[in-house]
């Protein structure tokens, strides 16, 4: 339910641009006790990902790494134009731009990280049905095809960053980014996402990205998520 409630909260709008204008941002804060960027709460309980994924990885990585991003953010656009600013305009808008790098990086990473948790069900993985099964097969043939070109991007990303399932031309297309990098700052739809730094699997798999890889595809996709995000 809380699950639910989350994602109904924070898709509710149509476009990438304004989805999570009513989830993450409160565009109004006269007391710096009242952050501009927040963190939502997690959509699953930290130990509901086990095996796949330990409590111990989501303490540190929704509480630290994540929590950091959003306050960095908040530290860096305060008293900034960028201050009262949805979340997506504040990426878009200092997406290649060099003495904004820290904003974007800060801001990317909180967005990133958002759709991260929302691509994971303690329940999910596996083959989807649907209108989402029907757009991975109209993409790619088959859903076997669709997992080895997804396993094969988040793998092959060099060092840090994310690979993502997209909708572009009516089609799905898996792309990688690196580093904080995302596709809403190049106006690209989002559908799903997996996190490829070290941080979010080096406690359970070490060095085997593959492994997570795998677990997160098999055991972990949230379908219902991704189907929305076609929606919308
Ligand atoms: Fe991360």
């Amino acid at each position: 339910m809380q699950r639910r409630e989350f994602l109904k909260l924070t898709l509710g709008a149509g476009a990438i641009g304004t989805l999570y204008v009513a989830g993450m941002i409160k565009t109004s804060h006269a007391q710096s006790s009242n952050p501009a960027i927040t963190q939502p709460s997690l959509p699953f309980k930290k130990e509901g990902l086990e095996p796949y994924i330990s409590a111990k990885t989501i303490e540190f990585h929704y509480g630290k790494h994540h929590a950091g991003y959003v306050s960095k953010t908040n530290q860096l656009i305060t008293g900034t134009g960028y201050e009262k600013m949805p979340l997506v305009d504040i990426i878009q808008k200092t997406a290649g731009v060099a003495d904004k790098a820290a904003i974007f990086n800060n801001a990317a990473q909180v967005f990133n990280h958002t759709f991260y948790w929302n691509s994971m069900h303690p329940k999910g993985g596996g083959k989807p049905t649907g209108k989402i099964g029907q757009k991975i097969e109209e993409s790619y043939e088959n859903h076997q095809k669709f997992t080895e070109s997804f396993l094969d991007a988040a793998v092959s990303q060099f060092g840090s960053g994310w690979a993502w399932v997209v909708l572009d031309a009516g089609k799905l297309k898996i792309i990688k980014t690196t580093n904080a990098d995302t596709p809403v700052a190049h106006g690209i739809k989002p559908i799903l996402t997996i996190d490829v730094w070290e941080h979010a699997y080096y406690l359970d798999y070490q060095n085997r990205r593959a492994d997570y890889v795998r677990a997160f595809i098999e055991h972990l996709i949230n379908w219902e998520f991704a189907e929305q995000n076609l929606a919308d």
